[in-house]
């Protein structure tokens, strides 16, 4: 059990939104890990703002039951196009990801996706959970373990070729629609986008999505920034983080298609 308590006079609901998603449509939010910020990464870019509890062991952090009541009280259902599994940090963490899938499925009734780092798809378990999901994206930000550290920032346990093994084992067995989401810090030098594309071909994603941070990003911890609604006007300390332009992230998307032939979509940035 983890050592870390959610604190008592805090109301959490693990039901939040709906975010508006360049990806997805308006996404109804469910937060399988709770008041603590929990992942097995502390991603540079992370908009949770510092990672409270990094580790890789599974734990029920949120009882199904309750996001079955927090499902239960929604009422605003027509405005939901799709059901995300992300929230407070890494979803597969959750031991109960395949119970709350299936909850989520029967009760929303709508598609479902889930938002994974990619580092626990070594764990056959995890792979079956993920099963139950329509869509699943992948997050590959690193081609080399000196881009993880710096990028993602890991626990010692986490390495490269384990994440690419765990997906490429993913990929044989998902039947659903399967994406790669990588987010491009800094214009990338040709040896790491032809490693990228090797990666791609190895692993066939059904579409590739490209990112950049382009929202303030909290230092400490809030649980508001799970709805990716912090703005430059919000109260909390936040960082600006330095992103790429729309141009480049469409003209490395374009190589990017032309060399695998692989759907790369990316948001229209203002
Ligand atoms: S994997 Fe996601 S939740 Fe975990 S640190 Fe990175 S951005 Fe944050």
């Amino acid at each position: 059990m983890n050592a870390i308590q959610s604190p008592s006079n805090l109301r959490f609901s693990s039901v939040y939104g709906p975010v508006k998603s360049w990806r997805y449509g308006k996404s109804l939010g469910i937060d399988p890990i709770g008041i603590v910020s929990t992942c097995s990464f502390d991603c540079v870019y992370c908009q949770l703002g510092k990672i409270q509890n990094q580790t890789n062991q599974r734990q029920i952090f949120v009882p199904t039951k309750d996001i079955i009541c927090d499902l239960q009280e929604m009422t605003n259902w027509e405005d939901i196009d799709v059901v995300t599994l992300s929230g407070s940090g890494e979803p597969t963490l959750a031991l109960n990801l395949a119970e709350i899938l299936t909850v989520v499925r029967q009760i929303a009734k709508r598609p479902t996706i889930v938002l994974t780092n990619s580092t626990l798809l070594g764990d056959y378990t995890v792979r079956g959970a993920l099963q139950l999901a329509d869509i699943v994206a992948v997050k590959l930000d690193a081609v080399s373990p000196n881009q993880l550290k710096r990028i993602n920032q890991p626990i010692t346990a986490v390495d490269l070729l384990d994440i690419v093994t765990g997906i490429e084992q993913f990929r044989q067995e998902y039947q659903g629609h399967l994406a790669i989401q990588t987010m491009v810090l800094s214009r990338w030098k040709p040896e790491i986008l032809a490693t990228y594309i090797q990666l791609l071909e190895l692993l066939q994603p059904d579409e590739v999505q490209l990112n950049t941070p382009s929202r303030p990003r909290v230092l400490v911890r809030q649980l508001d920034a799970r709805g990716n609604n912090i703005t430059p006007s919000s109260s909390y300390v936040c960082q600006n983080l330095r992103c790429v332009s729309l141009d480049i992230l469409s003209k490395l998307a374009q190589q990017i298609h032309t060399a695998t032939q692989i759907p790369v979509r990316y948001p229209a940035l203002n």
